[in-house]
């Protein structure tokens, strides 16, 4: 037994206790008073009616044999308990005959002796018939043993839920977060032997995206379902646990990474596992899962340590596109530290004046006129020069910065395209957090009001995830936006969920059909199907369509035969700053284009 379960077993027993110590000691000195000291037993029990009464109604089995081992004295309660029958209850039965009748297994209990009651053992038994029962038996100097006896099946069980409780997660029965943290004290405390440990970390992916969209009943079904295919992927020795959420974490003991069934393998095995799809009241769901592993013989790490360190390896699987495995090691924990070290430089980036917006042009594939600009943004990192969105966005969006530097490049956008012709426009990429901050349409209406635009040439480009994550809060907010004016962009169309749904509902103006088709446009017959299909979807909803990433000019020709609205791309031109945009805007080098003409309308 575990030093946790000794203690919870000593927890217990205190509870049931008392009432049998009263008990026995009530009738230990009632059998010593001197008064009746040479008494029978016979006369003692028809001169004290007190004490016959209270061993008839007594909740407590009750019995009594000297030193012979023979009964001297029993009540109903005590055959009741052991289901003895009458015939065995009578004065002078043998002990070793009523040990016969009753089917009994005696429990192993931590401590037998009762401290600070000499004399006192404590024991107990569970019958073939399952009751459990206590018994406190009490010797006496002339060697009488009086015992107590107590029917504890039901509180018993109980107890054993609440610890049960108390160490598992109750959606799926896993270990909970205690119980792998208290294994990994005990394991990697200094005086535990020598052992080799690995833990994975687990993250399932895309479980967000159906708990969002399919309810939380079905997530729930989802993680048990999830939590039985785990414990069927490990050993019975291995500890799979379920830290909460999405998260899981398996221990494995005495397990080098190695090992012909170490955690490569096992990682592996739950990789296939869960990547296989799942049927949620018959519906097909398909998830995936991140595993990060790190290792550690017990002398040489803290549980805080390798609980950090395979944290560390998840953090990278997941930023890897998650559905792999990766390992920790120094390598990685280098880098997490060059990370904490950018995050803070980030942090201070925005008072240091070091973001910078450039601006690329967008053009009516018609008449090739400039419409608008997309404002991209570009960090001057003091030491490492610039940098670029993807390699800082995703770090602002995890840290909630990208709240503030957002609002910057709204405003920023909103000035700069104030030094522009009237007809064209800009379009702002907003991030997921900051739709769901709700400080958010009054940092668009204050940038527009502050730099005198016309709400018309504010475009703000969205990802249908963002959409997707939140339907009824962003619905609404994009409906406050477009009553004042602002224009709305599904950003890579088509990458995402693309549900018709919300193309009806959401007040959606363009769809930005995805770099991705327009680079395969002329390799890949699948790409060019789905331009051509949204470019069909855009003029039978009344939706723009713009093209991005066009950098040939036969790719321009085909977008522009496919119908699409609007063009964007090297080939028009790379972003540039905003002095050069404006150059750009100016000159007429562009073949066939005729500068600042009018914004597509549908
Ligand atoms: P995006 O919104 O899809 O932006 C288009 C990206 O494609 C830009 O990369 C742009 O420079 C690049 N691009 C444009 N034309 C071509 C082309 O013909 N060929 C190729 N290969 N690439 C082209 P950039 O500027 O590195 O931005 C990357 C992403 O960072 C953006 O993708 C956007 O999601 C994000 N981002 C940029 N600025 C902001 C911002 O101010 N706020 C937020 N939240 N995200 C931003
Ligand atoms: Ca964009
Ligand atoms: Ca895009």
């Amino acid at each position: 037994m575990t030093a946790a379960m000794d203690s919870e077993y000593s927890r217990q027993s205190e509870q049931v206790e008392p009432e049998l110590h009263n008990a026995i000691s009530a009738i230990v000195s009632a059998c010593s008073d001197p008064a009746s000291a040479n008494a029978s037993m016979q006369s003692l029990l028809s001169e004290n009616t007190i004490l016959q009464t209270a061993l008839a109604f007594m909740p407590l089995g009750f019995c009594m044999f000297d030193k012979q081992d023979r009964l001297q004295l029993c009540n109903q309660k005590y055959l009741d308990i052991w289901n003895l029958p009458a015939h065995l209850g009578q004065r002078g039965t043998l002990f070793a005959d009523i040990m016969a009748a009753s089917n009994e297994q005696e429990i192993e209990l931590p401590d037998e002796s009762l401290p600070g009651a000499p004399g006192q053992r404590r024991r107990e038994f569970v019958t073939d018939a399952g009751v459990r029962i206590q018994v406190l038996i009490h010797v006496l100097e002339d060697g009488t043993v009086v015992a107590l006896h107590k029917d504890i099946t039901k509180s018993h069980a109980i107890q054993q839920k609440i610890s049960f409780m108390a160490k598992h997660d109750i959606l799926t029965g896993l270990c909970n977060r205690a119980t792998l943290y208290e294994r990994l004290d005990e394991l990697l405390s200094p005086e535990a032997p020598s052992t080799f440990l690995t833990l994975l970390y687990l993250d399932l992916d895309a479980f967000k995206q159906v708990n969002d969209s399919m309810g939380h009943p079905v997530g729930d079904k989802l993680l048990q379902q999830v939590s039985e295919r785990l414990k069927d992927c490990c050993r019975s020795t291995d500890l799979v646990a379920r830290l909460g959420g999405d998260e899981f974490a398996i221990l494995m003991e005495a397990t080098d990474i190695h090992d012909e069934h170490g955690a490569e393998f096992l990682a592996g095995k739950i990789i296939a596992a869960l990547t296989e799809h799942f049927h949620v009241d018959e519906r097909p769901i398909q998830i995936g899962v991140s595993i990060g592993i790190a290792s550690c013989s017990s002398s040489d790490m803290r549980p805080v340590e390798l609980l950090k360190n395979a944290d560390m390896a998840l953090y990278e699987a997941k930023s890897k596109g998650g559905s792999l495995q990766q390992y920790f090691d120094k390598e990685l924990e280098t880098r997490e530290r060059e990370r904490q070290a950018f995050k803070v430089d980030l942090g201070k980036a925005l008072e240091n004046d070091e973001f910078e917006l450039l601006y690329q042009p967008q053009v009516n594939a018609s008449t090739m006129q400039i419409c608008g600009a997309e404002a991209l943004i570009r960090w001057n990192h003091p030491s490492r020069g610039l940098i670029t969105p993807d390699e800082f966005i995703p770090l602002a969006e995890e840290t909630g910065l990208i709240v503030a530097i957002g609002r910057w490049v709204l405003h920023q956008a909103c000035l700069e395209a104030r030094n522009w012709p009237e007809n064209i426009s800009i379009s702002v990429n907003v991030s997921s957090v900051q739709c769901s901050d709700p400080n958010f349409l009054d940092d668009v209406v204050s940038a527009m009001s502050r730099c005198n635009l016309a709400p018309w040439r504010l475009e703000l480009e969205i990802t249908e995830t963002v959409i997707m994550e939140n339907v009824n809060a962003t619905q609404a907010l994009l409906r406050e936006l477009k009553l004042r004016g602002v224009g709305i962009a599904i950003d890579d169309f088509g990458t995402g969920f693309s549900s018709l749904q919300y193309l009806r509902n959401f007040p959606v103006d363009k769809l930005k059909i995805d770099r991705s088709f327009v680079s395969n446009i002329d390799t890949e017959s699948e790409a060019l199907a789905i331009i051509r299909a949204i470019a069909d979807l855009g003029r039978h909803l009344g939706k723009l369509t713009i093209a991005e990433g066009v950098e040939t000019q036969a790719q321009l020709e085909i977008v522009q035969n496919l119908g699409c609205d609007e063009i964007q791309g090297y080939l028009i031109s790379r972003p540039c700053s905003a002095v050069g945009f404006l150059e750009f805007v100016s000159s007429t080098s562009l073949p066939g284009k005729q500068v600042a003409g009018t914004r597509s309308t549908r």
